[in-house]
């Protein structure tokens, strides 16, 4: 009957089965994240696409025999092992996805694989042979058998892959898919033992002995199949790190997909995550499930963009990406929620060392060195943990997630941290500033203070520092140390930011109106920075009051300018053609302030606190003072002392020639009304004796700012 078959075409048939396979993997990931609602469809639609992959193998395998085909295909036949085709990717699928997969839900999924399959061949020989041969029934049974165990080992190899967790990723979906499709071309030969000479044509005598051979080849084919598989896993159970992950990962199943990737990273952006999030807690909920929500952190990633520009950062985003990627399991999601931050969804954790695994395999991979267009640049990351339903509903978990996360960054940074009841009572902390910020944001209970700033030789007011105040309605007046940190934290700092620039404006336009010429530093935060359109920002307010560029002076402290120096010159560059000054705020702190402060085009320098503090006692900090001022002058710089508080220090500081002084020796920083009360007194004091007094300042009365 088929006394010798195409082995080239076998060969083919055996690619196209791994291919197939190789793309089940990815079937299988695709709808282990669908939603309930898609999953019927998806399912449906996916069988339909593994039957035609079976199909094709079959429709292969059948041309690969010498038989003799007939004139007419038969199209219904071809339909009807259509159908059987997609029954055996629905058996496959539908298990091969389940969460759990006991015994009995495993045979029967086998049998119908085993059976369909068989149906496939049946069909696919009345369609292509019609009535020749006669289906012979004992090596039908046996055949049935083998397609059975060839469909149960399928499955248990697709199920176990899917939330697999070894290395060698590719490779191993590699190998299992040739394994597979070894199983359906050894079902195929048996099916081809089944079919005997009807006596009506012409007889073979080699019948037998083909068949023999076939089946016998069939079985050895399947045994090679059923070593292979044992070996492997068994090894990888020795050895977990022998074999690497799967990725067949991040299958979204979100309608647009512009909508769902980072175009960066090519992961799944913040919209994806959400609703995958989503999705994940409702197949928690309903299959009494845990997960768990990493939020990674990269440490230190602005210097690499500071230092090395944005182009490498970019790079180095990608390659994290694909590190992080590579570090999770099949079941497990990766997404980009912004900037330098991940989030991994990690499912199928039975044991919490399931869990500290993956999240370990991530801190590993991006302590690796990198090497992006020759740098080589070494970070690390910060992780943390919370798990759903444990550590609370969807909200509040990733609310737990970024709180544990951060707590890992202050415990000294490359590491992850879980969720416990000391972070809980930290981030309840912080969930009742964030809403308190919220209620101040929209209450407007900000408010600003202004401390005088006066020029040193004539005790002029020469303007003021805008400081920003929190009208706390239980706690009362808060100073910015209180919230600026947390209002950066929660994104709330651009608002503030701008109110603080129309508010010092309004001041500033109010001030002229009573004939105070008011010139008004205000303070930069660092997020401001990063906006590019900050200085078409400023001039736009500064339009709206009629404030000339004389009356700000833009305040960065030097620590945020040391650390985004490409960005600050860049900044600088800016203000300058807008004519805007901007000073260095806490000068000083940093060994290499003075060699720095040279290639910077600024017009002021503060100095910071911690030097006025020394200058009356000690005789090198008024050397040092002294350099720098002159080191200042050199450069064309005003140089405003801060935090001034006793005579002794007005004196001493005035023997070094600096230009200006503030502190609370002359006044603390007070309200609005207080401040045009100040500027009146010394101006009526100036016309009078045509000199400004220090005493105008030392009489202040009665604001005296008491702050928290
Ligand atoms: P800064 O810009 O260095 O402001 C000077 C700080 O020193 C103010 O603290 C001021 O009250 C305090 N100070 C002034 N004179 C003396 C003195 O004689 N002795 C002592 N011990 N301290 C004195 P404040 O108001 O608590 O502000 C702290 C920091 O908060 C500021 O430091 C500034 O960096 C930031 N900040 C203030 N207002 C704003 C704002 O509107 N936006 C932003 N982003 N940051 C602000
Ligand atoms: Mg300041
Ligand atoms: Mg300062």
């Amino acid at each position: 009957m088929f006394s010798e078959f195409s082995s080239s075409i076998l060969l083919i048939s055996l690619v196209a089965g791994a291919l197939a396979c190789f793309a089940t993997f990815g079937f299988v990931a695709s709808l282990y994240r669908a939603s309930p609602d898609r999953y019927g469809k998806l399912l449906a639609v996916y069988s339909m696409l593994v039957g035609l992959g079976l199909f094709s193998i079959h429709f292969i395998n059948m041309r690969a025999f010498n038989y003799n085909y007939i004139n007419e295909l038969s199209y219904l036949y071809l339909l009807i092992a259509y159908g059987f085709a997609t029954s055996v990717g629905f058996a496959v699928l539908h298990s091969a996805n389940k969460q759990t997969l006991p015994i009995y839900s495993l045979i029967l999924s086998g049998i119908q694989a085993g059976f369909s399959g068989y149906g496939i061949f049946i069909f696919f020989t009345k369609a292509m042979l019609g009535d020749q041969y006669e289906i012979l029934l004992l090596p039908s049974m046996l055949a049935i058998a083998i397609a059975v165990g060839v469909g149960i080992l399928s499955i248990i190899t697709i199920y176990w892959l899917k939330s697999y967790d070894g290395a060698h990723r590719y490779s191993v979906r590699a190998f299992f898919s040739i394994l597979i499709s070894i199983g359906i071309l050894s079902t195929h030969l048996a099916f081809s033992t089944c079919l005997g000479s009807v006596s009506s044509f012409e007889t073979d005598s080699s019948v037998l002995n083909s068949s023999f051979i076939t089946m016998l080849f069939a079985m050895v084919l399947i045994f090679v199949f059923l070593t292979a598989f044992i070996v492997v896993v068994f090894y990888d159970k020795l050895n977990p790190n022998i074999v690497k992950r799967i990725n067949f990962k991040n299958t979204t199943s979100t309608s647009n997909p512009l909508d769902s990737f980072d175009p960066l990273t090519k992961l799944p952006n913040r919209n994806a995550l959400n609703q995958h999030l989503q999705l994940a807690a409702k197949r928690c909920d309903r299959l009494g499930d845990s997960m768990a929500v990493a939020y990674i952190d990269l440490d230190h990633f602005k210097p690499v963009n500071d230092t090395f520009g944005h182009h490498v950062g970019d790079l180095l985003l990608i390659e994290v990406a694909e590190r992080f990627n590579s570090a999770i399991r099949n079941c497990d999601y990766i997404a980009r929620a912004g900037g330098d931050e991940f989030v991994a969804i990690l499912g199928e954790i039975d044991a919490h060392e399931s869990i500290v695994a993956v999240v370990q395999r991530m801190i590993d991979a991006v302590k690796e060195p990198f090497f992006i267009e020759g740098h080589l640049i070494e970070i690390s990351c910060s992780v943390g943990v919370a798990i759903y339903p444990r550590d609370g509903n969807l909200e509040k978990l990733k609310v737990s997630a970024d709180a544990a996360m951060y707590k890992a960054k202050e415990n000294g940074r490359n590491q992850y941290r879980f969720y416990d009841a000391e972070i809980e009572q930290a981030s309840d902390e912080m969930q009742k500033i964030r809403k308190e910020l919220l209620d101040a944001i929209e209450n407007e209970q900000f408010t600003l203070h202004f401390q005088p700033k006066i020029i040193a030789k004539t005790q002029a007011p020469a303007g003021a520092e805008a400081l920003l105040r929190w009208n706390h309605p239980s706690k009362g007046l808060l100073t910015p140390i209180y919230f600026i940190e947390a209002a950066e934290r929660f994104g709330f700092i651009d608002k503030i930011n701008n109110w603080v620039l129309a508010e010092a404006c309004r001041t500033i336009h109010v001030a002229q109106n009573n004939g105070i010429q008011l010139s008004l530093s205000v303070n930069l935060s660092r997020q401001q920075f990063r906006n590019a359109q900050l200085v078409d920002h400023i001039k736009s307010v500064m339009e709206t009051y009629q404030v000339p560029p004389q009356s700000l002076i833009f305040e960065i402290s030097e620590t945020h300018a040391i650390h985004n120096q490409s960005q600050f010159k860049k900044l600088l560059s800016k203000f300058k053609f807008a004519h805007l000054k901007v000073s260095i705020d806490d000068f000083g702190l940093h060994p290499f302030s003075l060699t720095y402060l040279q290639n910077l085009e600024v017009s002021e320098v503060k100095l910071d606190k911690s030097f006025t503090s020394g200058v009356a006692k000690y005789g090198s900090a008024l050397a040092i003072v002294d350099a720098v001022v002159k080191l200042a002058h050199a450069l064309n710089l005003t140089v405003v002392a801060e935090g001034v508080e006793s005579e002794e220090q007005r004196l001493a500081l005035l023997t070094t020639g600096c230009d200006q002084m503030q502190g609370y020796y002359f006044s603390k920083p007070v309200p609005e009304e207080q401040l045009f009360a100040i500027y009146n007194k010394l101006n009526t004091h100036f016309n009078n004796t045509g000199e400004f007094s220090i005493n105008d300042y030392l009489n202040l009365e009665p604001y005296s700012e008491q702050t928290y």
